[in-house]
């Protein structure tokens, strides 16, 4: 191995017992605490502390001697674990641009040293540590028109900032590829921050007999609940009431015992509790509210949920900090075509109107509902052809009834969930057809009294209009078949290569996100000519993911030395993870970030503020409606805290007082515009409503 001159101090006592084994491999001047390396190349080395794969301290010691930093100690880098220390040195070597070394005692040390060394020889990250900033969109947007210069073309370039195409843009950054990904409008505008928010298997999919896909899901759920995304993906118990003697407990017990002996099987330890069964007086134990009629039991059964939109932006943030070029408010205009062959895409960035070229080998197209207009700028034939389905919830305060638990409860159609969420409830879905507007798909007010109907044959204190703080409507993008029933359409993916160059990825749910990815990079990675390694997303924490128990363990700790409220640090760690530190670093520098939002006390300044230097959030209805959730959750939807995010959100992207007073008055016709579309009766009424609103205002 050629290893460079520079003084690296690695470490002390139990460490060099390691750096002898490190010796062997790399050339050292002091075998003890010295490794040379060249000006030129300056290194990032890192030693395990102690023994084996476990509990073993990491430390991770910066690139000279003058600087040696602790990256533990200081919290740039935290992990319990082995692998998770590569991860982290892995994202630490791409924001640095620097070759990247894993020294240990264990077997795998040349192997670590291989894959760490490929992946850290990636282009350099246009998104310092996966901040995604106004600049580092700047600089992707830069690099991205580069593409077009001879030998510049991106490996991949995906098409769609949902789960999917994020999930996508992970996957192939972190097989080595070098990737662009492109999204018209904001992460997760689309369906991917408008779901039930549940990482489920789908328990009637059970029903339908699909087993493949409920493993998959489960899966994948244990993945995200313990490796993944332990910060943002929680167990969640629900009750799922049994309404008939004799014959319904035993066959929904069965059912409910292969759905969690599915998660056992699925490889991955299930992360959530199993299922028990409870008389008529242990539901009502659990659900006080519940009629005393209702039911004359329940079974309690665990799943898991999450905030989706927050999601897609953790997967967007790192994949950038891997590497990948990202941008959003940049729409797919058209594909650039030699012969048969997609080489690119023509892209117009809405911000400003300009339009320019983006070269790929391969493009991924994973537009989700809109996947037909954007297949049929490049083919009308081979199609994959996607449906839309609408599906409405309603946010309801906690207080309205009282259960520790959720509900599933059967429809005529498919199934209604009552899912607890904060200090709200989430009631939802319909499932139906949508052929109108895409972009703001409208809840009727037929819609809202079909959930509340539902839900209140339960209550003992019926739900009304009054007790709804927030609505939001999305569309599932539905592989079409013959069915006319959108309910009863699959839910399973379908990746398809419709013309050389373009591979299209649809369907599929939010839950198996990353499979979706996967599959569809394994299809663009087949075309190209290097060979391509294996998918490796399976062992990637998300950004905060890693040192997230270790954090919340320390949280009561946090809480006294920053003077931010215990509750308030659990509510930022379940939104950060291991991330939380930034978001209190910027309260302790402007005490000001620790207030609240006006009318929206669970959310502090600073993560307006953190929102647009690290998550991406370009308008102010990025902030209010993803990155945090106030749209739905505050009783006046955002109006009051909308005028402080605004100037919060423009002192950072200096925004002149016409155009924050722009955004404030965009966001408030919006939420008149979705209020008054909620009084109509019917889709039709509804939509036209909706669509009075106007779309982003541009930054220039
Ligand atoms: C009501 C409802 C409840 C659901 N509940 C669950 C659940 O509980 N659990 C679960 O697992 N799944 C659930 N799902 C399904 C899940 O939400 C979706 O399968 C998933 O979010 C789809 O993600 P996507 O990335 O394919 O699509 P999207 O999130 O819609 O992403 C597509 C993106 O492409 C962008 N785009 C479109 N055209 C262009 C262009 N020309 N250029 C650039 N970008 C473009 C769009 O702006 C959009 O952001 C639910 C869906 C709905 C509607």
């Amino acid at each position: 191995m050629d290893v460079p001159s520079n003084n690296l101090v690695i470490g002390r006592g139990e460490a060099n017992r390691r750096l002898r084994l490190a010796d062997r491999f790399l050339p050292t001047t002091n075998p003890l605490t010295l490794i040379t390396m060249p000006p030129a190349q300056p290194i990032l080395g890192a030693a395990f502390l102690s023994g084996d794969v476990g509990t073993e301290q990491a430390l991770a010691v910066s690139r000279f001697a003058d600087d040696a930093r602790c990256l533990a100690d200081n919290g740039r880098i935290t992990a319990t674990k082995a692998r998770e220390l590569e991860e982290a040195l892995t994202r630490e070597a791409a924001r640095t641009g620097t070759p990247a070394f894993l020294l240990t005692n264990r077997v795998w040390f040349l192997v670590s040293v291989a894959r760490i060394s490929r992946r850290s020889a990636m282009s350099v990250s246009t998104h310092p540590n996966g901040n995604l900033s106004r600049e580092s969109r700047d600089a992707s947007l830069k690099y991205l028109r580069a593409t077009t210069e001879p030998g510049k073309e991106l490996d991949i370039l995906v098409v769609g900032g949902g789960v999917v195409g994020a999930g996508s843009a992970l996957d192939a950054v972190t097989r080595g590829l070098n990737v662009g990904l492109v999204e018209a409008n904001d992460w997760a505008a689309g369906t991917s921050s408008r779901s039930s928010k549940l990482i489920h298997g789908g328990l009637r999919y059970l029903e339908m007999l699909d087993f493949a896909l409920v493993q998959e899901a489960l899966q994948e759920r244990g993945l995200l609940i313990q490796r993944i995304a332990p910060h943002l993906v929680r167990p969640v118990p629900f009750l799922y009431p049994l309404t008939k003697r004799w014959v319904e407990r035993p066959y929904v017990g069965a059912g409910i015992m292969l759905y969690d002996t599915l998660g056992l099987t699925s490889g991955n330890s299930r992360g959530v509790p199993m299922h028990k069964h409870l008389s008529h007086k242990g539901t009502m134990r659990a659900a006080p509210s519940l009629k005393d009629d209702a039911m004359i039991g329940s079974i309690r059964y665990y799943d898991a949920q999450v905030d989706d939109a927050r999601l897609v932006a953790n997967v967007m943030r790192t994949a950038a900090s891997f590497g990948a070029h990202v941008v959003n408010q940049t729409k797919v205009i058209d594909f650039l075509r030699e012969g048969e062959r997609v080489v690119g895409a023509k892209v117009q960035n809405q911000e400003d109107g300009t339009e320019f070229e983006i070269r790929a080998k391969q493009v991924i197209n994973a537009t989700g509902v809109w996947t037909d207009e954007t297949q049929a700028l490049v083919t009308d034939r081979g199609q994959l052809k996607v449906r839309a389905s609408k599906g409405i919830h309603l946010v309801v305060p906690r207080d309205r009834f009282q259960s520790t638990v959720g509900l599933i409860l059967r429809t005529e159609k498919s199934v209604l969930f009552v899912i607890p969420w904060g200090r709200h409830w989430i009631i939802g879905t319909t499932d139906t057809d949508w052929k109108l507007d895409k972009a703001h798909p409208a809840a009727s007010s037929a819609d809202i009294d079909y959930l509340l109907g539902h839900v209140n044959k339960v209550l003992k204190r019926p739900l009304s209009r009054e007790d709804v703080e927030g609505v939001y409507a999305g569309l599932r993008p539905l592989l079409a078949g013959e069915n006319d029933s959108t309910a009863k359409l699959s839910r399973e993916h379908v990746v398809a290569h419709p013309v050389p160059g373009l591979v299209v990825v649809a369907g599929g749910k939010f839950t198996t996100y990353r499979v979706m990815g996967k599959d569809a990079v394994d299809e663009a990675a087949r075309a190209l000519d290097e060979k391509v390694p294996e998918s490796c997303t399976e062992t990637i924490p998300l950004l905060g993911a890693t040192g997230f128990k270790a954090a919340w363990n320390r949280r009561n700790r946090t809480a006294d030395e920053s003077g931010v409220h215990v509750a308030r640090v659990e509510h930022l760690l379940n939104r950060y993870g291991s991330l939380t530190q930034e978001v209190l670093d910027l309260m302790a520098e402007s005490p000001e970030l620790a207030e609240p939002l006006p009318g929206a006390d669970d959310y502090l300044a600073a993560e307006v503020v953190y929102a647009t230097t690290h998550e991406g959030a370009l308008h102010l209805n990025d902030v209010l409606t993803r990155r945090t959730r106030i749209s739905i959750e505050a009783w006046d939807r955002g109006v009051s805290a909308a005028p402080v995010a605004a100037r919060l959100m423009g002192d950072v992207l200096g925004w002149s007082d016409t155009q924050r007073d722009n955004e404030i008055a965009n966001y408030l016709a919006r939420v008149e515009a979705e209020r008054l579309s909620q009084q109509q009766p019917d889709d039709v009424t509804a939509d036209a409503a909706r669509i009075g609103a106007p779309g982003i205002v541009p930054l220039t």
